[in-house]
């Protein structure tokens, strides 16, 4: 029987991303990013895919202690860091290394006491200006953590790059030498690359780096897609056919009746919609997979239904497979048509998707 609104995983295209990610940057550690649910496709079907890399980046403690409690025991570095002394307490018992982005944290670090000396990173900010340390602050705070009794020495060394998918941008350059000038010395090992600096900018790369959207198989590059970088889709998002209907030129289809049919049209009705995390701002001509041959969606999306032109796809019945994005349909292209990006739409995923593997 086919199914509603699911995602299907290919594991192994998961290991080849990794080899592709390590083919890339010989030598590399890899910290994987698999924030937000492993960017939708589930955090711990993911991490024990993933188990052969050194260590594992998150955004937040929960995510982190899921880890743990699953019993992975790979290094694994919370973006986000602690707000709180108990937060920071859980890290320390968790063994999970927090990035130190402001100087309350590292308030902290000195007041707590009885708690194992944990690793932590300090993020420098080099012109994203979102989380991390300022030019003027980097000195001596880096002092205070190295003299730090709760700290693991060498304190470890990061940044985040603002605009690595922009090849032409001068940019990362600037921050990557913002970067070296403020750490001339200091021993702690040091990790900057995001995916689009592992595959734009050689540069970039250091003993440690942090491929996130490349390990599913996304290009980080707008107008490109993960095929071109010689990665393979993880996700496929698929539906199938709950009806089909036959409309006559002039018909308006869906909420506004803004599709209005331009020929006798057959539509067809796939059971997805923005409460599956298809984007509600897909446009009329969005493609869409049936029998393997691209067909345009027409009308607006509603909650849970699509409505497709089939007009020109003969012998498709009720119960037809409908894929959305994944194997032959690149989900850059569909985020394309919705005005969004590639991370947006595998994030969005809601629950009552099932994942099959
Ligand atoms: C999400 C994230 C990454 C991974 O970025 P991709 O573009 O998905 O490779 C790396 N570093 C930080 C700090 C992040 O937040």
């Amino acid at each position: 029987m086919s199914v509603n609104a699911c995602i299907r995983l290919d594991l192994a295209a998961v290991r080849h991303n990794l080899a592709t990610v390590r083919a890339r940057v010989p030598g590399a550690r890899v910290l994987a990013v698999i924030k937000a649910d492993a960017y939708g496709h589930g955090l711990l079907r993911i991490a024990k895919t993933l188990d052969s890399v050194e260590g594992f980046a998150v955004a937040r403690l929960d995510e982190a202690l899921a880890l743990r409690h699953a019993g992975m025991s790979q290094r694994i570095v919370v973006l986000q860091g602690f707000v709180e002394p108990p937060e920071l307490e859980l890290m320390s018992q968790h063994a999970l290394e927090p990035v130190i982005h402001a100087g309350f944290q590292v308030g902290q670090l000195e007041q707590a006491s009885g708690i194992q000396p944990l690793p932590v990173w300090m993020k420098l900010d080099t012109g994203m200006h979102r989380l991390g340390f300022m030019a003027g602050e980097v000195s001596g705070y880096y002092r205070r953590l190295s003299q730090c009794p709760t700290v693991r020495q060498p304190v470890h060394l990061m940044t985040h790059l603002a605009s690595a998918d922009e090849p032409d941008s001068s940019d990362t350059p600037n921050q990557l030498h913002a970067f070296r000038e403020r750490l001339r010395g200091y021993p702690g090992e040091q990790c900057i690359a995001n995916s689009a600096g592992i595959l734009a900018w050689t540069a970039t790369h250091t003993a440690w780096i942090r491929p996130g959207i490349m390990l599913y198989g996304v290009s980080p590059f707008a107008g490109r897609t993960g095929e071109q970088e010689g990665l393979r889709p993880v996700m496929s998002f698929r539906t199938r056919l709950i009806a089909l209907k036959n409309l006559p030129t002039g018909a308006r289809v869906g909420y506004g009746g803004d599709w209005v049919c331009s020929r006798p049209t057959l539509m067809g009705i796939a059971a997805v919609g923005y409460g599956d995390g298809y984007p509600r701002h897909a446009v009329a001509g969005t493609p869409v997979l049936v029998r393997g041959q691209r067909v345009p969606l027409i009308a607006r999306v509603s909650m849970d239904m699509i409505n497709l032109d089939l007009t020109d796809c003969p012998g498709v019945a009720a119960g037809d497979e409908v894929i959305l994005w994944g194997d032959g349909l690149p989900v850059e292209e569909v985020a394309r048509h919705a005005g969004t990006i590639p991370y947006a739409l595998l994030c969005g995923i809601t629950q009552r998707v099932k994942r099959i593997t």
